[in-house]
């Protein structure tokens, strides 16, 4: 896989949808990715995830994030987000999220 350019894995706009549980990105070479909530839970960077997800402890889902403080940005590089169980330790950088993106979002145009 080739290395991303720095346009791939800059976002030009996040949107957390707590209605949808999803976050929708658009990047700066006009790709959009769609994140389900319980894949953003299952995929969480931290030490702790990477542990249980090593031996394999099911995340209980539906993931669902804090209402009151859903998300943050960390910087310029990476989001944050605090979930409902109070967990919040995974640093999702950008990059990060471009490369766990599985496909394009297809949107219909109106
Ligand atoms: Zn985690």
């Amino acid at each position: 896989m080739n290395p991303l350019t720095p346009s791939q894995k800059h976002p030009t706009h996040i949107e957390v949808d707590l209605k949808q549980n999803e976050v929708r990105f658009t990047w700066g070479d006009g790709y959009r990715s769609l994140y389900t909530l319980d894949y953003l839970r299952q995929i969480c960077p931290c030490a702790d995830c990477d542990t249980a997800r090593q031996e394999s402890t099911v995340f209980e889902t539906p993931a669902a994030l804090n209402l009151e403080q859903p998300a943050e940005m960390v910087g310029n590089y990476a989001m944050q987000f605090f979930w409902a169980d109070g967990h919040n330790a995974g640093i999702y950088t950008f990059e990060f999220l471009r490369e766990a993106s599985k496909s394009e979002v297809q949107e219909s145009q109106s």
